[in-house]
């Protein structure tokens, strides 16, 4: 089945507190632009992620606010302020990394709450129903192009509020595979909770591979075979 790519840029989710000790008391978020997911909007506000190493300005600030702030960077991200975010799911905290936020009207030290966001899937229930996924399955998912890979390990989350089934991947992901939002990518229909990639792999043994290996390169041998017939025609034919 063909999917939707949403490329998710560095970003934070306050609490309505944090929110206050961020831009004043009693303040509210101004949205600016609603997202796919249109209970979710990117606010006016902005702010600045301080880590050990360095700092990252402009970081857009998602409304609604809330019960616990959440601050989604890449690793890349990480490497630039001076910590390892954890490869979480949203709103899976607990121990996750430490990072000082500045706003306007303050700054803040949250104990925990900077992660790495794990790729994910937001699938409709029509669609959870004919491909057989439940929500917290794992899913494979093909890109092809010039940086052709498959993600393997993409939560699927189902929700009855979502509109359509889209991959989510960060900044990072998207540059390795070649991706930006919009684009499209093939979300393949295995949904075995255990069954990986790694796995499929290893169900071949050396033999097996080998045949395989062997019988591709006969195809592409038979390919070029034929090219080379089709060009000898074409030279008759252009006598
Ligand atoms: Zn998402």
């Amino acid at each position: 089945m063909q999917i939707n790519v949403g490329v998710s840029a560095r970003h934070i989710h306050l609490s309505q507190d944090d929110l206050e000790t961020l831009f004043g008391k009693g303040y509210e978020l101004k949205p600016e632009r609603y997202l796919s997911i249109a209970t979710q909007y990117i606010s006016k506000e902005r702010l600045t992620v301080r880590g050990p190493k360095g700092e990252i300005k402009n970081v857009a600030v998602i409304g609604p606010a809330r019960p616990q702030t959440q601050v989604e960077v890449s690793r890349t991200d990480g490497f630039i302020i001076g910590v390892v975010p954890p490869i979480r799911l949203s709103g899976d905290l607990e121990g996750s990394e430490s990072v000082t936020l500045v706003g306007p009207g303050g700054e803040l030290l949250i104990k925990e709450g900077l992660i790495a966001a794990m790729r994910h899937i937001h699938m409709t229930t029509a669609d959870a129903r004919e491909l057989g996924f439940q929500h917290k399955d794992y899913a494979m998912v093909v890109v092809r192009g010039k940086r052709s890979l498959v993600f393997d390990f993409v939560v699927v989350r189902v929700a009855p509020e979502n509109t359509h089934t889209e991959i989510h991947v960060d900044t990072d992901e998207a540059n390795t595979a070649d991706l930006k939002t919009g684009d499209v990518v093939e979300l393949l229909h295995v949904n075995d909770k255990k069954l990986r990639l790694e796995q499929i792999i290893n169900m071949f043994d050396e033999r097996q591979l080998r045949v395989l290996e062997e019988s591709i390169s006969g195809i592409i041998k038979d390919e070029k075979r034929r090219l080379a017939m089709m060009e000898d025609i074409l030279k008759v034919i252009a006598k």
